[in-house]
């Protein structure tokens, strides 16, 4: 789990999912299937109360805090999605 707090911590997880090209499946607004080596790995993004989002994914290296491409990948379809919420 990571605490989002600018786009400059994704830039190397983005580079990363760039390449890979993971597959993202929406479950709901803030939960997401990414497909990693293992299969598939379940990201969740979330604003908690004191209004910072954190970015949870099931895999190794969110275990240890890292961004991973696999939330970085949830994170670029979530914030579209919450985009059009505001709007709408
Ligand atoms: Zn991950």
């Amino acid at each position: 789990m990571f605490i989002l707090k600018g786009i400059e911590q994704l830039t190397n997880a983005i580079a990363k999912a760039k390449k890979v090209r993971p597959r993202v499946h929406f479950v709901r607004f803030g939960h997401y299937q990414v497909s990693g080596s293992k299969g598939y790995y379940t990201v969740i993004c979330k604003k908690s109360d004191n209004g910072y989002k954190t970015v949870e994914c099931t895999c190794k290296a969110s275990e240890r805090g890292l961004v991973c491409y696999h939330a970085a990948s949830a994170l670029s379809l979530h914030v579209g999605l919450a985009r059009q919420r505001q709007t709408a």
